[in-house]
């Protein structure tokens, strides 16, 4: 059988509505992926959940789905939030799709004294997010956050929230075995200064990925996979 597009939609989903399609839904349904009326997909969003629809018109730039029955009800994600410092585009581009694949609750971009990438773009890693989400089979989109320093992320700090720390030069360390609203930090290719170092030690849990120094986008995914499969929902 074909493989059956899932399309994230913002919009209210229930039995029996139609959903007008924008321009850039039509291109990828209609032109780029050859759909046409009674062809099924699959439409979600974080507060309806999934349901099975189909295209009732196809067009060139817009185009309309009938949806039927719901497959699945809204699926959240753990509370964990990626606090990690850009890098260059397509290795920040890796980071928030793997984020968004392994379940996190936010993105968030951190410019810390060493971040060495160009600007972030939001609506670019949005995009990437809503992608690997459609992929996936998740409900939840994950928010990317506006880049912000991490000085001034650390001073409003929500106290209930844990922070892990991940330290290349951690000697050892492991996670605390401790449920509730968390967040990671990795940060740049040239790590965090030591007042940052000193600030982050300070606030949280300070744990180690390993004897070896890891690439900042290798010690996301590594340290999402830990958190995951300690305190997250495959633990
Ligand atoms: N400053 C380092 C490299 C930083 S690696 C150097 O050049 O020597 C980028 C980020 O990945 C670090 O800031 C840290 O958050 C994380 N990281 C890399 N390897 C790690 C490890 N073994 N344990 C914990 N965190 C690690």
């Amino acid at each position: 059988m074909a493989h059956i597009v899932r399309l994230f939609l913002d919009q209210p989903l229930a039995a029996g509505q139609m959903l007008s399609l924008d321009r850039d839904h039509a291109h990828r349904l209609f032109s780029v992926m050859r759909l046409a009326p009674g062809d099924e997909v699959r439409v979600f969003n974080a507060d309806d959940g999934e349901w099975r629809a189909h295209v009732a018109k196809a067009g060139k730039r817009a185009g309309e789905l009938h949806v039927e029955g719901q497959l699945s009800v809204p699926k959240t994600v753990p509370d964990v939030w990626l606090c990690f410092a850009p890098i260059k585009r397509d290795r920040t581009d890796f980071i928030v799709e793997k984020a968004a694949e392994l379940g996190v609750r936010r993105i968030q971009p951190i410019l810390t004294e060493f971040t060495n990438s160009e600007r972030v773009r939001l609506d670019r890693l949005a995009t990437h997010v809503i992608a690997a989400v459609e992929q996936c089979g998740g409900t939840f989109v994950p928010e990317v956050s506006a880049p912000t320093k991490l000085a001034d992320l650390l001073h409003s700090w929500p106290k209930e929230r844990r922070v892990m720390f991940c330290d290349e030069a951690a000697s050892e360390g492991g996670l605390p075995d401790i449920a509730g609203p968390w967040a990671i930090f990795v940060g740049p290719e040239g790590g965090f200064s030591e007042v940052e170092r000193a600030a982050l030690a300070k606030l949280g849990h300070t744990v180690s990925l390993g004897p070896r120094i890891l690439r900042a986008d290798t010690a996301a995914v590594a340290a999402l996979t830990l958190w995951q499969s300690k305190l997250g929902d495959w633990a």
